[in-house]
């Protein structure tokens, strides 16, 4: 037995036999060829057939996960088109005289090398994308194309690099797992991985020679085994069916109301980071979208999302989820959440420094095409809007003013919208101690206690070597959260929690006692959260 470590994309434990994946090594010969003219026919072709191919995979991303991450697949139809690569090519074939394949192969490998080695890591990331694009040319000059489609049984699939064609191509229902190489945590790939609940594993140390053996593939402690030892097994096989009968149990409480043994009902709502999530929340039973991060929609993208963009993809969960809640998060970029298109100069202390509503107010632009788009988005659902880092009441008001002019520019154009909701994060101690004035601003607060808990504790909640000083459950915190719902109440507006902290079943019953009267927690946490809140009694205000 040999044990790999990785980084979780996603947390499961699986067991089955790895499949080593490699892109098909197609040998292609440096053929000469005299009908030059023809040859470039050719190769028009089949840049036509990997178009069609596209649009189809497109459509197909769009279904299963999507518009932001089915995008991908307009960057690769737009490649095709690419001046300078079709030159290089035409070039190749007609003054060299050698054959089509020959000659998308080599421009491929060119342009990918170039692509590598430029500084910039979205230029340095479109190296795959240009090699995926000119291997589907030549796949189809050589009358095939290879795809992830041989996998016969249940596999953990292993591989130096997916391209996201080659995981939206994939047979799910063979597939259990992933581990890569390369990637990061926001790699199309990852984001698909999790979109798609598939458990997966960064940073591994692949090997060809595992093709074939058993593997014990774990996304808590985020290490993959290979030929696993038996005690090993026996282990990952129990912990595998006791994962397995909780699901089922919890399974039973789908439909149910999330309501006490004494009758207090709360809402319990589902966080997502993508339009496809919405699915996953409502198979989790969600009750409504309690906090939607809007920023994946422009972490995923390549440019800044326009209005229209942004606008289906919220008309699409509010469609999805049929009258339900939908709370949008406006964007909260900064800090660790960085777009390579709107870089933001280095900073001494990030989690201090210009990010979310602070981005927001300085660029009423960015601010006010988005909330055009979550007012368009209302007239199809029930939206509401949410502004995360609020500190002060002027901010809050700065905000509601842009959102009044973006509601008098639609009214201007006669472009339907509701009167949403709007709420404000509580996520600094500012705000919650200032929460009774902003409580008379806003319809509803929703605290933040993945960063409440880091601004009260000064703990960085992205180092992991403080880990031993933080404490999920400081007095502090609690206090903070029980002041927020006091004041909230005390100016009739409800109060929810839609940090980490709201799926800790250790706390449910201490949020009820001091009326939280929405949790919303990640989709894979909603049943387990109803149970505990099932199980609790004596609450009622
Ligand atoms: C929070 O801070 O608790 C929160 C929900 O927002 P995020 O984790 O996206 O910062
Ligand atoms: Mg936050």
């Amino acid at each position: 037995m040999k044990v790999y470590q990785g980084k979780a994309v996603f947390q499961r434990i699986v067991i089955a036999k790895v499949f080593y994946y490699e892109k098909a090594q197609r040998t292609v010969k440096r053929e000469k060829v005299s009908d030059t003219a023809g040859e470039w026919k050719r190769f028009e072709a089949a840049k036509e057939k990997s178009r069609e191919q596209l649009v189809q995979l497109h459509q197909k991303a769009v279904r299963e996960v999507g518009e932001a991450e089915a995008a991908i697949f307009e960057v690769h139809m737009m490649m095709l088109d690419d001046d300078d690569y079709c030159d290089s090519v035409k070039n190749i074939i007609i003054n060299q005289e050698l054959c089509a394949q020959y000659a998308a192969a080599v421009t491929g490998d060119n342009f990918s090398q170039m692509f590598q080695a430029m500084d910039d890591d979205y230029m340095k990331a479109r190296a795959a994308d240009v090699l995926d694009v000119s291997e589907r040319i030549v796949g189809i000059l050589s009358g095939s194309h290879g795809d992830i489609t041989t996998m016969d049984e249940p596999v953990i699939l292993a591989a130096d690099e997916l391209a996201p064609s080659e995981t939206v191509q994939m047979d799910k229902s063979k597939l259990m797992g992933f581990v890569t190489r390369y990637g990061s945590a926001n790699s199309h790939t990852a984001i698909l991985a999790r979109t798609m609940n598939i458990p997966a594993l960064i940073d591994v140390e692949i090997k060809k020679e595992w093709d074939g053996k058993l593997a014990v593939l774990d996304g808590y402690k985020g290490e993959i085994a290979i030929d696993p030892d038996l005690e090993y097994l026996a282990a990952a096989q129990q912990r595998l069916e006791e994962e397995q009968r909780r699901q089922d149990l919890l399974r039973e409480l789908r439909g149910k109301e999330t309501i006490t043994e004494d009758g207090r009902k709360i809402q319990l709502f589902a966080n997502i980071g993508a339009v496809s999530d919405a699915g996953i929340a409502l198979q989790n039973d969600a009750e409504g979208i309690g906090l939607f991060r809007s920023e994946f929609l422009y972490l995923e993208a390549t440019e800044l999302p326009d209005e229209n963009g942004q606008f289906l993809a919220y008309k699409t969960v509010a469609e999805n989820m049929a009258g339900k809640k939908v709370i949008i998060r406006t964007l909260d970029l900064g800090a660790d959440k960085q777009a390579d298109y709107f870089p933001l100069e280095a900073e001494e202390n990030p989690a201090l420094g210009y990010r979310a509503i602070r981005i927001c107010l300085t660029r009423p632009d960015i601010f006010k095409t988005q909330l055009r788009a979550v007012l368009r988005s209302s007239a199809f659902g029930n939206i509401s809007v949410m502004f995360p880092m609020i500190i002060s009441l002027s901010e809050l008001q700065q905000a509601k003013v842009i959102l009044a002019e973006a509601k008098a520019e639609l009214k201007a154009q006669s472009i339907p919208y509701r009167d949403i909701e709007v709420g404000v994060m509580i996520e600094t101690p500012a705000a919650v101690m200032i929460s009774r004035e902003l409580a008379k601003e806003v319809d509803f607060f929703s605290i933040g206690t993945n960063d409440l808990t880091q601004y009260t504790l000064a703990i960085d909640r992205q180092n992991p070597k403080l880990d031993r000083f933080y404490d999920a459950h400081h007095p502090a915190v609690l206090k903070m959260i029980q002041m927020t719902i006091e004041n909230g109440h005390a100016e009739g507006i409800w109060v929810g929690i839609c940090g980490e902290l709201g799926a800790d079943t250790e706390l449910t019953e201490t949020f009820l006692r001091m009326g939280i009267d929405e949790l919303s927690v990640s989709p894979s946490a909603i049943l387990e959260v109803r149970d505990k809140v099932q199980r609790c009694s004596g609450v009622r205000d």
